[in-house]
């Protein structure tokens, strides 16, 4: 990249969590090109006060508001702003001086600050894959009329995004959507029903946050993914293939019409999809970061899921397929049943009957607004938190 750009701000939103952290390594790796203007994090107030203190953002938000005047009294001594709540997030965001929104936070959560993002024209770098689950119709139509890009964070579909470089849209056959499968790939089915949420937490690749490690090990993950993908490539679903690959060096692949295959690859490590959708549109950063060597790529393999095995797959295209709000209230049926499950008040395989009678409850409404996105996560929300209390573990 030229020296002669102008550094950009970005606002990091989850900036504790483990995408944020990592993106707060990218912006350190390159102090010439990027700058940290906006740190927000929902209650890990500690961590935020450390990161402020090194990166000297212009301002911080911590969303949980108990810890609001403990945040602000122990950055007293700087010019750092300090406010709480989410309305300030989906304000701050809007900020003339912010060129790059960083969407990191975990779930539903995500949803409001990203439309503020949007309509303020910034440019997206999206991690945040539960936004586009919950409402991509509504994003997809918000990003039409604004000058705002989205730019995939998630390593599949950064991979997709440079496969599709110089490619047309009307020539791709299909995505392939590589999966490690999770820590639970070769276990046998039944013993799914006992396994602990400790048990879930080992990821075999990547190392990621609670939430999303255990979407992992359910594959719901890989269709909130197929979802995500469908949206930000303009996608049929059903041109959408998951694919089981362990290793997680193939990141994904596209399948054209004339028979050839893109597929791209790297070191399962979340700072290089940060680096690439960072760097965009301008090019490539170069890094001193550990490069792939062949002992890396010497034992790939590739299986076809088992969709018996993981429910939530099949979930989550019949989700995709219903359209309207179903994507929304699935979503929000497992925010539920996953912190359910990781406060050991349900069974692993609790998570699927959950959602699913989740799904049948929850009015469908073909057509969404934002309000009704808002409506049935909260209709969702509540109908699974009865329901764990029902479950008898
Ligand atoms: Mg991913």
């Amino acid at each position: 990249m030229d020296t002669m750009i102008q550094k950009r701000n970005i606002a990091v939103l989850g900036s504790t969590g483990s995408i944020g952290r990592q993106t707060l390594d990218i912006i350190s790796e390159y102090p010439q090109l990027f700058g940290a203007w906006l740190l927000v994090a929902r209650s890990s107030a500690d961590l935020l006060i450390q990161q402020a203190r090194q990166y000297r953002p212009h301002m911080v938000i911590i969303a949980d508001e108990r810890y609001y005047d403990y945040v602000r009294d122990a950055l007293s001594d700087t010019s750092i702003e300090v406010a709480t709540g989410s309305a300030a997030i989906a304000q701050a965001v809007t900020a003339p001086e912010i060129d790059t929104v960083v969407t990191a936070m975990v779930g539903y959560s995500g949803l409001e600050s990203t439309i503020a993002a949007i309509g303020a024209g910034k440019r997206i770098a999206l991690a945040n894959k539960e936004t586009l689950v919950v409402a991509g119709e509504l994003i997809t139509r918000l990003l039409q009329d604004s000058p705002s890009v989205l730019y995939p964070v998630d390593s599949e579909h950064g991979a997709f995004y440079q496969c599709l470089v110089g490619e047309r849209m009307q020539d791709v056959e299909k995505l392939w959507l590589t999966a490690s499968g999770g820590p639970f790939r070769t276990l046998p089915r039944e013993r799914l029903e006992t396994v602990t949420a400790a048990d879930a937490l080992k990821h075999p690749n990547w190392s990621m946050g609670a939430k999303i490690t255990i979407d992992s090990a359910t594959m719901m993950n890989k269709g909130f993914e197929m979802i995500e993908a469908r949206w930000l490539f303009g996608i049929e679903p059903r041109d959408i293939e998951i694919v089981v690959h362990p290793q997680s060096i193939i990141h994904s692949m596209v399948a054209f019409k004339d028979g050839s295959v893109k597929a791209q690859l790297g070191l399962p490590d979340m700072h290089l999809p940060i680096r690439y959708a960072l760097g965009l549109p301008d090019g490539r950063l170069a890094s001193d970061c550990r490069k792939m060597a062949i002992e890396d790529m010497a034992n790939l393999t590739l299986e076809r899921p088992d969709f018996d095995k993981f429910p939530l797959l099949g979930t989550a295209y019949r989700a995709a397929r219903l359209g309207g709000t179903a994507p929304c209230v699935m979503n929000a049926a497992n925010e539920i049943a996953v912190a359910s499950f990781l406060q050991n008040k349900i069974r692993f395989t609790d998570i699927y009957n959950i959602i699913d009678k989740t799904m049948d409850k929850v009015p469908h409404v073909e057509q969404p607004g934002y309000d009704d996105y808002v409506e049935s996560n909260a209709q969702a929300r509540e109908y699974a938190s009865h329901l764990v209390k029902e479950t008898k573990n």
